[in-house]
């Protein structure tokens, strides 16, 4: 029988919930309108966007491209804390439950004396608002949380794992981290730990190379018990057309930004926008275009 973790490290934002697609690319989309801007993430577009670690970061490298210049730092952190607002109340409205098997494991892990903490790139005040709604039982359950204010660099940088890691002092090998996306297996791997992936829907069509390193992959956590139909990205089913890329009329703009050099596959996987010299390549990319 395979020993025991020592402790086990959660990811938040696809791993404890769907909070991607449903609940912090909403929240930018209303950041955006309350503004007055033209902007609107669809869900292809948030896809690629998610290579980039970090709501405000990702936001940043928009901009940059959106723009064709540097943002200005107010309007970032305006815009930050406005998406902020909006996640916040999305959860708190309980728009973004558990995935399931979440809260089981979570308490038998917990009742098992194994310690439990959060490491996540999402932003602290989001982190409370969604254990406060759907996780209350969160303070007896997880020690700590290492959120992106605590790190100088987010996933897939390992900073975030090795700030737990000196916390439980543990070493990486007897540590398990759950994670649903490359960029987190990737910070975890580097900081030594093994994962357990359960892909989320905004991780689903991600490379399965990417997940090589992962000790195990799981469509869910699921309840041992219960007949849990398999997700639709599980191998049981058909796989699900990937997403156009800067096909949606919702972003005209970005598409003609990138019409004229597109990226090859291989970059396309790291930059979800392509660089920036291509806007000069394309007659049609006019400040103002609607995206
Ligand atoms: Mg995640």
């Amino acid at each position: 029988m395979a020993a025991l973790p020592a402790a086990l490290l959660w990811d938040v934002d696809g791993t404890l919930a769907e909070t991607e697609l449903q609940g912090h690319r909403r929240a930018f989309n209303r950041a955006f309108a309350d503004a007055g801007l033209p902007w609107h993430w669809d869900r292809s577009l948030y896809l690629q966007l998610l290579a980039i670690g970090g709501g405000r970061e990702r936001l940043r490298y928009f901009l940059e491209r959106a723009n064709g210049q540097s943002p200005a730092d107010a309007q970032v952190e305006a815009l930050q804390a406005s998406k902020t607002r909006h996640y916040t109340a999305l959860v708190q409205a309980g728009a973004l439950g558990l995935r399931p098997g979440v809260r089981r494991l979570i308490g038998e892990v917990a009742a098992a004396g194994i310690p439990q903490a959060i490491v996540t790139t999402s932003a602290r005040r989001a982190v409370q608002a969604l254990l406060e709604r759907q996780l209350p039982e969160h303070r007896q359950w997880l020690g700590f949380w290492v959120c992106g204010e605590d790190v100088q660099r987010k996933k897939p940088a390992p900073d975030g794992y090795a700030v737990a890691l000196e916390r439980l002092a543990l070493p990486p090998g007897r540590v398990l981290a759950i994670e649903d996306s490359a960029n987190g297996v990737q910070a975890a791997v580097a900081a030594g730990l093994g994962v357990l992936v359960t892909r989320s829907a905004s991780s689903a069509l991600e490379p399965a190379a990417a997940f090589a390193s992962a000790a195990a992959e799981l469509d869910q956590l699921g309840e041992p018990q219960a007949a849990v139909p398999p997700a639709p990205w599980s191998p049981l089913r058909p796989s699900p057309a990937p997403p156009p890329n800067w096909t949606s009329s919702e972003n005209r703009r970005l598409r003609c930004l990138c019409s004229a050099a597109p990226l090859a596959p291989a970059a396309a996987s790291r930059s979800p926008i392509c660089s920036s010299s291509c806007v000069s390549h394309d007659p049609a990319a006019t400040p103002g275009h609607p995206i």
